[in-house]
């Protein structure tokens, strides 16, 4: 038996935020309590520490439908009205941090480093976005049809509810900041959180209504993702997706049959290239946060390591000596570096892949095992070199604490063998030599690359888009197209004295001026802006 911490919150805490599920409305059945009911697992010692609603697809049709009738209203303040209830969220979300470092490290096991930095990631895309939003959404005069002649604005209008499907893994940053860019472009929002985690997502909706958003205009719905994932796509009016390849590909094909856009962002199998003339100690340092950062449950988190043979050896002994030095444990504090896994599947996948690779010839350089002694769901950060092609981990997402370490002849090879994946999400790179890192850099098929950090200075590069390449997804969150993907652009083109049709008479004159006016226009853009 494990004598792990108990969670901090009370259970009255999480029975009140599971009230604020989505419910039925005016359909007499089934009601709340006809509903079964989802019970919500600590990973810590995997007891039971609260129960939500196992919604059904008309609860999802209803929550769209009070989520439309709000954002009507929500759509018509001002952006600026819109931009300060996101701005005392902020705020208040770094006042009450403490409280909501605890519901998540409740459902997810996590280290509370890693819960902050979820929280952080929050706060940015609400100061982010809250800057942004009056520029990003104002109207934009464009070049018209005919210089002078044609008058031409881009608008852009909210598309109305927004559904986002979102992951266990970051149930704050993968919901709820997901969720700001919409919500400023004066959509409504559905959040479909995991079915393991949907406190955060409550907490977070809460605090949301408590700043000042329209009751309605975000509704949360918990169950099942195979059963309310078709009506909530069929229902809305476009989807933000964050999970697996393999449950991506689903809600495209679904999203496609309804005719509903949109974006996907998932799984990696992310590269991290040390070159010969890397600070090791320093990539060593980089590659540890990499790789083991919440408990490698972390879509751009490092599952692949090319190091060049020239400091082969002094960054695998500075690497293994840092991944030895991270303390594992459950606590809700600050003193550990590595917390739990999710549930025993996430166990399973990790035990599976590290024996798989181990029969056939790969070397555990530190970790290794499981750590039942710490709690259910617990693995080591572990090191493996030795991987060759035909294990199951050189190409699969482990999707935890585990990485291989490859050496190369040079950095040609590196950038091959990392280009040399089905995904394409994240990629780092250590070099003293920043210019020749960013070369590097743009020769890897990866949707981020960062030069001497592992995920963390692409991610909160908010002003920059953030996605995946190749099966790693479609689309992109973050910077402006984190927000126009929310909005549908209309253009506006006022077409002023002189219209498009050719005259009645003398076509051949009116043919003849109009190439000669295309030319001109060619010619005259030459000269530049
Ligand atoms: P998952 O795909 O199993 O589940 C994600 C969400 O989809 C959950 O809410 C789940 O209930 C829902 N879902 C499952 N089946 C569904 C269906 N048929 N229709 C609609 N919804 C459905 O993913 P997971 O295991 O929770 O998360 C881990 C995966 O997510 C990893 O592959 C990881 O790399 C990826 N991920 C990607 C990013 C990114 O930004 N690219 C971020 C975090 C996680």
């Amino acid at each position: 038996m494990v004598d792990a911490p108990a969670s901090p919150v009370a259970r009255e805490r999480l029975d009140a935020l599971a009230r604020l599920v989505s419910g039925p409305t005016d359909r007499e059945e089934p009601t709340r309590t006809d509903r079964d009911s989802l019970p919500i697992h600590a990973p810590y010692d995997d007891s039971v520490v609260g129960e939500v609603p196992s919604c059904t697809p008309d609860d999802v049709r209803d929550a769209v439908s009070k989520a439309r009738a709000a954002a009507d209203e929500w759509a018509a303040w001002p952006v600026e009205d819109r931009v300060a209830v996101i701005r005392r969220f902020h705020d208040a979300l770094l006042d009450r941090r403490e409280d909501l470092l605890d519901v998540i490290q409740t459902e997810t096991g996590k280290a509370r480093v890693d819960a902050l930095e979820e929280v952080l990631d929050a706060a940015t895309a609400a100061r982010y976005y809250g800057n942004h939003a009056g520029q990003v959404l104002g109207s934009t005069r464009r070049g018209g049809a005919i210089p002078l002649l044609t008058k031409t604005v881009e608008h852009h209008h909210p598309v109305g509810v927004v559904g986002i499907i979102s992951p266990w893994n970051y149930p704050l940053s993968l919901s709820i900041s997901e969720a700001i860019p919409a919500l400023l472009a004066g959509n409504g929002v559905v959040i479909k959180p995991d079915e393991g985690t949907p406190f955060t997502a409550l907490w977070g909706l809460e605090l949301l209504r408590e700043c000042g958003l329209p009751d309605d205009a975000v509704q949360v719905v918990t169950g099942e993702g195979p059963t309310l994932g078709e009506p909530l796509i069929e229902a809305v009016d476009y989807v933000s997706f964050t999970g697996s390849t393999e449950v991506g590909r689903t809600i495209a094909e679904t999203a496609g049959r309804h005719l509903t856009e949109c974006s996907l962002e998932l799984g990696g199998k992310n590269a991290l290239l040390v070159l010969d003339d890397a600070n090791v100690e320093r990539a060593a340092r980089g590659a540890a946060r990499g790789c083991f950062a919440n408990a490698g449950q972390l879509c751009i988190s490092i599952e692949r390591i090319y190091v060049h043979e020239s400091v082969a050896d002094d960054f695998r002994d500075a690497f293994v000596r840092e991944a030895r030095a991270l303390t594992l444990d459950a606590g809700y504090d600050y003193d550990h570096d590595v917390g739990s896994l999710l549930d025993d599947a996430l166990l399973e996948t990790v035990e599976a892949h590290v024996e798989n690779a181990v029969e056939k010839g790969a070397t555990v350089l530190t970790g290794g095992r499981a750590r039942p002694d710490l709690g259910p769901y617990f693995y080591e950060p572990t090191i493996l070199t030795d991987v060759t092609p035909e294990m199951t981990l050189a190409d699969e997402e482990t999707f935890g604490p585990v990485v291989s370490l490859y050496e190369v002849e040079t950095v040609s090879d590196a950038i091959e063998q990392t280009n040399d994946s089905a995904y394409g999400l994240n990629a780092s790179v250590w070099t003293e030599n920043t210019e020749r890192g960013e070369q590097v850099a743009t020769r890897l098929e990866a949707g981020t690359v960062n030069v001497n950090e592992a995920y963390a200075a692409a991610w909160g590069s908010f002003d920059a888009p953030m996605g995946g390449m190749k099966d790693s997804g479609i689309g992109r969150r973050h910077g402006r197209r984190g927000m126009l993907k929310y909005t549908e652009s209309q253009t506006v083109a006022t077409q002023r004295i002189a219209p498009f049709s050719p005259p009645k008479r003398g076509k051949r004159l009116w043919a003849d001026s109009a190439s000669f006016g295309v030319l001109l226009w060619k010619r005259i853009s030459e000269l530049g802006p």
